[in-house]
């Protein structure tokens, strides 16, 4: 498989282009953003263990009957995916209230949520990725009713496994962000709706199970440090990445501050 050129390039992750019209690279970097990018800074590893422990989950849910994106992983930082037109849609599922719902409306961090929550926010970075409702999906045509009630039933399931999956290595699944595109079906000659992106500390909320200690993309939000040994972590616990020889013990305690981009 032959690597060609850029076709885009993210906060996280670049798309490059292969001899194949339906395949596509995605190259993980170790670039962290939050707050609609105010806040950057570089994670050495953090780009080689996304790759890692979203190779892992996307393979997991496909063992369970979900389609996704993911062909097989190259190396420490691509994987070979299918070529997906992306929904522009960020599908959010909540289980525990926190972050931008808990600011939203009030609720307390830690809240059990009854039963899953869904959301939808458009993905649009000057717009700071405005949470939208389902009448605001069809009316501007973002997706159809078929392919949402389709991504609904997808990321309600994802949400099972997953849960299930974490709890086995005493995470709690507290929140996560997916997101769906449209790729080529070549058995049935028709486009599917596939998961794609990623699921990684990066795009998840996820805390231990006795503990509730931090092990995913808040730390560098919140400027709690040991955010790579957090990931590593998740990694250790999954039982992947075997050749990291420097994971170190999780120290919480101690916090390293990140400076803010200057405006
Ligand atoms: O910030 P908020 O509480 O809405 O985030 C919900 C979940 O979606 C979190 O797990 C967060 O990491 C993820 N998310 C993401 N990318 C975004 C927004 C949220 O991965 N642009």
């Amino acid at each position: 498989m032959n690597k060609g050129k850029k076709l885009y390039e993210g906060k996280a992750k670049i798309i490059y282009s292969t001899n194949d019209k339906h395949l596509v690279i995605q190259h993980f970097k170790d670039d962290a953003t939050a707050f609609n990018n105010l806040k950057k800074s570089k994670i050495e590893g953090k780009g080689v263990l996304n790759n890692r422990i979203s190779e892992y989950i996307f393979s997991s849910l496909e063992q369970c009957g979900i389609k996704t994106h993911l062909v097989k992983r190259l190396n420490m930082r691509e994987q070979l995916i299918k070529r997906a037109e992306i929904i522009p849609i960020e599908f959010i599922v909540r289980n525990i209230a926190s972050g931008s719902l808990t600011k939203r409306l009030g609720i307390p961090d830690g809240t059990a949520l009854e039963k899953p929550l869904l959301e939808y926010c458009l993905k649009n970075d000057e717009l700071q990725d405005p949470i939208i409702s389902k009448e605001h999906i069809y009316n501007f045509e973002w997706a159809s009713k078929r392919e949402i009630e389709t991504i609904d039933t997808m990321s309600l399931r994802i949400n099972d496994i997953l849960i299930g999956l974490f709890r086995g290595i005493g995470i709690k699944l507290v929140d996560f962000k997916i997101e769906y595109g449209k790729a080529w079906d070549k058995n049935k000659n028709e486009h599917e709706i596939v998961l794609a992106d990623e699921i990684s500390p990066d795009t998840c909320r996820l805390w231990d199970l006795k503990t509730e200690k931090k092990l995913d993309k808040d730390r560098f939000r919140k400027d709690l440090g040991n955010i790579i040994e957090g990931y590593q972590e998740v990694a250790r616990r999954l039982g992947i990445m075997p050749e990291i020889t420097n994971v170190k013990e999780v120290n919480f305690n101690k916090s390293s501050s990140i400076k803010f981009k200057k405006k």
